[in-house]
């Protein structure tokens, strides 16, 4: 450990003492609160959380440990705000996950999801925690871990789409897949939800998948449809073969305006892009 490390950790559990599960205490203007957990979630089980620091000697490690004082109710709260995001009720057709297995490590890269049918695993970069914290910013680094579980543990609980291709950067099953993991990350507070923001990337397309795709369902979710993100997942069981049109159409009517290019026309210019 360096000294620039044990100052930072210093000053980390002087703060950490004080939080429970990483709840900031005070929040900057421009970071937003986690989102209040709605009572019929409160005590839904969205598996057990394994979770382990694979690498304990990297500073992102320890900084890590420092900060989360509970993990498994840290993940298993953030499973809950995701949970409510893309569905309506515990009722609804959720994926079954019995194990979620959480790994902190060093690695390239900064997050990601693995493993399938009731075992799902989600790496996360000690470089990446020690980046997020590089101005000693407890509440900065609780808002990009909390972002970046919003998306892998979006990939955890969404359904899937049938018939529109494969995970391969392009296809439709491809944008809704990634798409739906940031719209739930904005959704959530977690990317800056003015359209303003640096976040949101300009260009594009629905096609484009990430925040491009992310940035677009969440502004239906504003302006067409307070559902939207929940009816948008469930067009997955819904419109089969699944297709962009046939989900816009499913969920807001067959009528004219309603193709996913109309409505792309639409959104860019409510949002002042094209004029
Ligand atoms: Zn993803």
């Amino acid at each position: 450990m360096n000294n620039k490390t044990s100052i930072l950790l210093l000053a980390v559990a002087a703060v950490a003492s004080s939080l429970s599960a990483a709840i900031p205490t005070k929040s900057p203007v421009n970071y937003h609160e986690p989102i209040a957990i709605e009572r019929q979630w409160r005590h839904y089980d969205p598996g057990k959380i394994d979770f382990r620091i694979e690498s304990p000697e990297t500073e992102g490690g320890k900084i890590y440990k420092a900060i989360i004082s509970d993990p498994d109710k840290y993940i298993t709260d953030n499973a809950r705000r995701v949970l409510q995001t893309l569905y309506f009720s515990p009722a609804d057709s959720i994926p079954d996950i019995h194990v979620i297995d959480y790994v902190v490590r060093d690695f390239d890269g900064i997050s990601y999801k693995s493993g399938g049918g009731n075992n799902v695993r989600i790496d996360y970069s000690t470089d990446w925690i020690e980046k997020s914290f590089a101005d000693g910013d407890t509440i900065k680094l609780d808002y990009e871990t909390r972002g970046v579980i919003y998306h892998e543990l979006t990939h955890a609980f969404q359904l899937s789409p049938e018939g529109c291709g494969s995970y391969d950067g392009k296809s439709p099953y491809w944008s809704f897949i990634e798409g739906t993991a940031d719209a739930v990350r904005v959704a959530c507070g977690c990317f800056q939800q003015d359209f303003a923001s640096k976040d949101r990337p300009r260009g594009g397309n629905w096609m484009s998948g990430y925040r491009t795709t992310g940035y677009f369902l969440y502004w239906l979710s504003l302006n067409k449809d307070k559902d939207f993100i929940r009816k948008f997942n469930r067009t997955a069981l819904e419109v089969v073969p699944w297709s962009w049109d046939g989900a816009m159409y499913h969920i807001l009517g067959k009528k004219k305006g309603n193709s996913v290019a109309e409505l792309w026309d639409e959104y860019q210019t409510a949002i002042g892009d094209k004029k």
